[in-house]
């Protein structure tokens, strides 16, 4: 088959064409399952052209997609994915680099090293760190934390990767009560157990308690121990209190891991750069490219500032120590070997953005989202949980969990924008997230107004 000219043009254009016209559909189309599992047809003996096999897939896909990179999606953390990014990421699939190591791409690992070197920069992180580039926040805390096991183990005599758990002297793992639920599976996959966490007190806004995290970790065992930290609450946008927190915890000998998926992005800002303070303390630190940075899925960070322990919690031949190249090899550092060459498209954002382009990317963001808080504030009946320290609001619509429920589903289906809805201390909120860089003043006002409309309705009896 001979169409590669004109199937990769095809889709060029049409990625452009559905871009273009994200902004002024509905952000989530309403879609018939039946109708479009009819019209993908069923698995044929002959196959099609290769032009004709993608066309039949976009003409189901483009008009169903949510517009999740559209400048009204306001669920869960959902960047949008930049232009840049887009289009290396485009590049990647074009490219196919097998990214494992300098040997099966040593152009795939040259931009990796150049990304990492500039997201450590970025981000308040040791030059010295490790880094690898994973699949997304959950993969970041994996890693993180396997590093984490690996070193606590070490520290007392235990060998983990040869001799796994079973008969290991036991791990203990603090976190605080608002954690992320990533890092409950994270410790499920390590084997370490999610009933391992002893829990730490939260403030009102979801960050820890310093003085429950020193009560907490003097009430148990000396020995190997974990603290998960957080950087941006999912719900509230709320910071540990890092500098404080990673000091109490160095003091009983802890590995300091921080989950900032979005929040560790706060340090590319001077003004909203205190809400990380301290955080190049930590001994490894998880984010999201595909969150705040705006690359498309998948796209995820982590670094460490114990390269032997990350490189001997992941790699399985020891090229780490003694580099067959010059290069870096990306292999050594994620729990993948044939993988997606992840450098490019997060090379792609950060050249386009810059240095001031990210920090405003992240100033805007929490400036919209200040804006959008306070307009909802004025409505009438309705209140803001949380204090907006960050990009990240929650709403409630009166007493009534049902009626603030209501309000989100009416809100989804009227598709002037699309949030969640989450339970915050045991109630119902509509969650909005401002993490895209396309969003502006406009789009906010729109979707107040279309909030305001549909909460109105809904409370009438
Ligand atoms: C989104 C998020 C994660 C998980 O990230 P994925 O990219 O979805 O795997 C972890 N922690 C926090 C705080 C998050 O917001």
């Amino acid at each position: 088959m001979n169409d590669h000219d004109d199937v990769l043009g095809w889709a060029g254009e049409e990625a452009a064409r559905f871009r273009a016209g994200l902004t002024d559909r509905p952000v989530q189309p309403p879609i018939d399952i039946e109708a479009a599992r009819a019209a993908l047809g069923t698995l044929e003996r002959e196959g099609v052209t290769a032009l004709d096999a993608v066309r039949q897939l976009a003409g189901v896909v483009s008009p169903a997609a949510t517009a999740t990179a559209g400048p009204r999606y306001f669920g869960f953390v959902v960047g949008g994915a930049l232009d840049s990014a887009s289009a290396a990421d485009v590049l990647t699939t074009a490219w196919d680099q097998p990214a494992y190591n300098a040997l099966s791409s040593p152009i795939a690992a040259l931009v990796e090293d150049i990304v990492g070197g500039w997201l450590k920069d970025l981000l308040h992180i040791p030059a010295s760190a490790s880094f690898g580039l994973v699949t997304g926040g959950q993969g970041g805390n994996n890693v993180g934390l396997a590093a984490a096991r690996h070193r606590v183990l070490a520290n007392v005599g235990w060998n983990v990767e040869r001799d796994g758990l079973f008969g290991a002297p036991p791990i203990r793992v603090v976190a605080g009560a608002e954690r992320h639920a990533t890092v409950d599976r994270g410790l499920r996959m390590l084997g370490v157990g999610d009933g391992a966490i002893e829990s730490v007190a939260a403030d009102a806004n979801g960050a820890i308690e310093v003085g429950d995290l020193e009560r907490v970790l003097s009430n148990g065992r000396d020995g190997p121990i974990i603290v998960c930290l957080q950087a941006g609450n999912v719900n509230t946008g709320a910071f540990d209190p890092l500098r404080a927190a990673i000091e109490v915890s160095h003091r009983f000998g802890a590995w300091v891991h921080v989950d900032g998926a979005f929040g560790l992005w706060a340090a590319t800002n001077p003004r909203t750069a205190s809400l990380v303070d301290g955080i190049e303390l930590a001994d490894s630190w998880s984010t999201d490219g595909h969150k705040w940075l705006n690359v498309p899925y998948d796209s995820g960070f982590v670094f460490c500032a114990d390269p032997d322990a990350h490189a001997a919690s992941m790699a399985y031949t020891a090229a780490y120590l003694g580099q067959p190249s010059d290069l870096r090899s990306p292999g050594d550092f994620v729990p993948e070997s044939s993988r997606r060459a992840r450098g490019f498209a997060a090379y792609a954002a950060l050249r386009e953005l810059g240095r001031d382009g990210v920090a405003d990317l992240v100033e805007r963001c929490c400036h919209l989202a200040r804006r959008f808080a306070s307009g909802l504030a004025g409505l009438d009946g309705v209140e803001v949980a949380n204090e907006v320290v960050l990009n990240q609001v929650l709403v409630r619509f009166g007493d009534d969990d049902a009626v603030t429920d209501r309000v989100v589903a009416e809100a989804q289906r009227d598709g002037t924008c699309w949030m969640g809805g989450t339970t915050w201390r045991g109630h119902r909120y509509m969650r909005l997230s401002v993490s895209n860089w396309q969003t502006t003043e406009a789009d906010i006002d729109r979707s107040i107004l279309a909030i305001a409309r549909i909460a109105a309705a809904t409370k009438e009896p």
